[in-house]
């Protein structure tokens, strides 16, 4: 089969774009990739593993004659790399994004896009807590799901974005931007939040001690430590992009947990008993769906000692 795209750009070498190069690879999706990161470090990095047919030395010389060029930077950094690439941009080219909020990025890029060029924003829903580019790999996409926001985008040009998500092994669906960031808030964004608050509890907590808190874990514990692991740039753009739909959710969270405060100071355990298992079921729900393994502490091998 013809690749879908003869040319894409990757912007950023990060843990999405070197699973992108990987699975576009695995597919014969792309004729040539071409890419691009700020560091002389993570270019070199990446000419070393071959992660790309070419690295570039600047946004613009890898987005030039691209029919494809995917921004995988932090979404704070995506408006200034849209204006870079603008310029070089040839006809009929798209330019989509991986960022993990979709309003932000689209008032900061689209004002960009000169016209004959289609701006098609994305975001796959896979991803784990190591970054840069040796982190990827290129079954990170499949089963998992990729959101397409169209924004109005011109359906050819959807389509083929949405081939290329479906070949990396991605399940498709499409929504609005803000849609797309209240249903991020619930999922990924306000999770994450409260796995940082955790872990920097456990930090602050003169009472039990670092080395504690380490040895003992797996108690529930060390959940949390590989979400708050993540990449903190990242969430810090996250935050400060995805602001009202994150206060929304976290001012419910709050809700319910002084709900949950108080039966437990009141001894209702019904309430605990009833609330605890609500939680089971959507647990439930999610390995149905195929979305985790079944497996007890999610099929971890016992650690030594
Ligand atoms: P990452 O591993 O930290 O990589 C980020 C890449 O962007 C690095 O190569 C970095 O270059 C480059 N970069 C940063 N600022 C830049 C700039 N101003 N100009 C050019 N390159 C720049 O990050 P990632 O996890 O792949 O995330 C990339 C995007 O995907 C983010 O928008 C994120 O929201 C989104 N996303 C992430 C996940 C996830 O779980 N990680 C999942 C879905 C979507 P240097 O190495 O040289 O600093």
């Amino acid at each position: 089969m013809a690749p879908l795209y003869g040319r894409v750009a990757l912007i950023g070498l990060g843990l999405i774009a070197s699973s992108m190069a990987h699975a576009m690879r695995r597919g014969g999706l792309a004729g040539e990739i071409t890419g691009y990161a700020r560091s002389a470090e993570t270019r070199a990095v990446a000419r070393e593993i071959g992660l790309c047919d070419r690295v570039c030395e600047s946004a613009a010389e890898a987005a030039a004659g691209a029919d494809l060029v995917v921004l995988c930077v932090p979404v704070g950094a995506m408006g200034e790399v849209a204006a870079e690439i603008a310029p070089v941009l040839k006809p009929g080219a798209t330019v989509s994004d991986v960022g993990s909020v979709k309003r932000a990025v689209i008032e900061a890029v689209a004002p960009h896009i000169p016209p004959g060029r289609h701006f098609v924003p994305a975001h796959p829903l896979a991803g784990t807590e190591y970054s840069g580019p040796r982190s990827g790999f290129a079954t990170l996409f499949d089963n998992r799901w990729c959101i397409i926001v169209p924004e109005g985008a011109e359906r050819a040009a959807v389509d083929r974005l949405c081939a290329l998500w479906q070949g990396m092994g991605a399940n498709l669906d499409e929504m609005d931007a803000d849609h797309h960031d209240l249903v991020l808030a619930v999922v990924s964004h306000t999770p994450h939040l409260i796995a940082y608050t955790m872990v920097g509890v456990a930090d602050h907590l003169r009472r039990v001690s670092n080395s504690e808190v380490i040895k003992y874990s797996a108690s529930g514990f060390r959940d949390f430590t590989r979400i708050a692991a993540s990449d903190p740039t990242m969430w810090r753009d996250v935050f400060l992009t995805n602001k009202d739909a994150t206060l929304d959710i976290l001012g419910r969270f709050t809700e319910e947990l002084f709900m949950l405060q108080r039966a437990i100071r009141m001894g209702d355990g019904d309430t605990l008993f009833d609330y605890f298992s609500r939680t089971r079921a959507i647990r439930r729900s999610i390995i149905e769906a195929g979305q985790d393994t079944a497996a007890p502490d999610f099929g971890r091998v016992p650690a030594k000692g």
